[in-house]
């Protein structure tokens, strides 16, 4: 059996209305599939105002505009994620301060982020590691003693919530990811979500290369012309699309994936008894939408070998995650003054990543089990 880490899963739908999109002949961005999908987050999500972009790398680079970063100016996040948390900020000349995660969920430790505040910090950046909420109530409250602006990366927080608020709604600004290793998907895709409506005005003319097109086309004002910064951030209506055939499941899709989700961390917990791996942490106030599913191992020779006996032995892909960004060349040169992570160091050497995807049948997935099984010589 041959096993690969993820597999996109594709329900049909997606080329019945690329098809329409066809017909429509409207290819551009902001048609109707466009604002089908922009109407469905913000009901969804409850934020303000959703708008789609061709990724969520680049509803952080909107949003980094709008959180007015200027070269100095900080910006906390932790190390723990993905590359595109901190190049947005980058981009504008602002320093990233990388700050250690909680031992359990992995997400930014809320109780570390106060201490990190200087004169020039202007934003926190939580990340919402495999869809689990961060302590999203701690940091709006830091936020605004400080009077800084909350840009939540849930790049990986469709259907997910915290407190019953869906992730995304709940700092000022939210960047969603489309990407095919995403839940939903559209190939690449992505969406900024506004909560404070001082935004909105000024998100729409930099998605829209830094004119005021948007108010053109709802016949607002009768010509559009240069008024700000900006790039072009809009997918098209091909991609939209696509991404409204998966919206239109996205229920399906998200309990489908927490009963795959269920069926590993139900298995492991003999493995999390024997003290010889420990599961994922969910915490009672957050409900998440299964976006993976990881292992910790009691170290990094242990997690490389395993990762080793599934790929050589048994044709299944597994995978580490990502490489500190402090840790990185990158990292070191944009903000050389990092503090120890030592959480971030330790866990991120010994997580692995098992494969997880819509289409992971049951047969596939005890074969995964059994091999970690006879990995440590426990009796099937
Ligand atoms: C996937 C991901 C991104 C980037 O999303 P794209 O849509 O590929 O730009 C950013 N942050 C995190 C945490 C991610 O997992």
């Amino acid at each position: 059996m041959i096993i690969p880490f993820n597999k996109p899963h594709l329900n049909g739908k997606e080329l019945i209305h690329i098809v329409e999109a066809h017909k429509l002949k409207h290819l551009s961005g902001d048609g109707h599939f466009t604002r089908k999908c922009n109407e469905w987050l913000e009901h969804q999500t409850q934020c303000k105002k959703a708008l789609l972009t061709h990724s969520c790398t680049a509803a952080l680079e909107i949003a980094a505009i709008l959180a007015d970063i200027q070269p100095g100016d900080e910006i906390i996040m932790p190390s723990y994620t993905f590359v595109s948390t901190a190049n947005a900020f980058v981009l504008r000349g602002g320093t990233p301060v990388f700050i250690d995660i909680r031992p359990d969920t992995l997400n930014i430790d809320e109780a570390k982020i106060e201490a990190a505040i200087t004169k020039k910090t202007k934003a926190i950046v939580p990340m919402h590691y495999a869809g689990v909420s961060c302590e999203m109530d701690t940091i709006m409250d830091i936020a605004e003693k400080y009077k800084l602006v909350v840009i939540e990366d849930a790049a990986q927080g469709i259907m997910s919530d915290y407190k019953g608020k869906p992730l995304g709604s709940i700092g000022h600004l939210a960047g969603l990811s489309f990407h095919e290793t995403k839940n939903i998907i559209s190939g690449e895709g992505g969406a900024l979500l506004i909560n404070d409506e001082n935004f909105i005005e000024r998100a729409e003319i930099i998605r829209e290369k830094g004119t005021n097109r948007s108010k053109f086309c709802r016949k607002e004002i009768d010509k559009y012309f240069w008024v700000d910064i900006g790039s072009s951030y809009l997918p098209s209506e091909i991609t939209a699309a696509f991404l409204w055939g998966q919206i239109e499941e996205a229920n399906l899709f998200t309990q489908h994936r927490l009963s795959i989700w269920d069926t590993y961390h139900e298995a492991f917990k003999v493995f999390e008894e024997k003290k010889i791996l420990r599961r994922p942490v969910i915490q009672s106030n957050c409900v998440h939408n299964a976006h993976m599913y990881y292992i910790i191992l009691p170290d990094e020779e242990t997690r490389n070998n395993l990762m080793k006996f599934l790929e050589k032995e048994k044709g299944i892909s597994s995978t580490f995650h990502y490489v500190p960004l402090h840790s990185t060349p990158m990292g070191k040169k944009v903000s050389p003054r990092t503090q120890e992570l030592p959480i971030t160091d330790d866990l991120s050497s010994r997580l692995l990543r098992l494969p997880f995807y819509y289409n992971l049948t049951s047969k596939e997935q005890s074969y995964i089990i059994e091999s970690i099984k006879e990995f440590y010589g426990i009796a099937h």
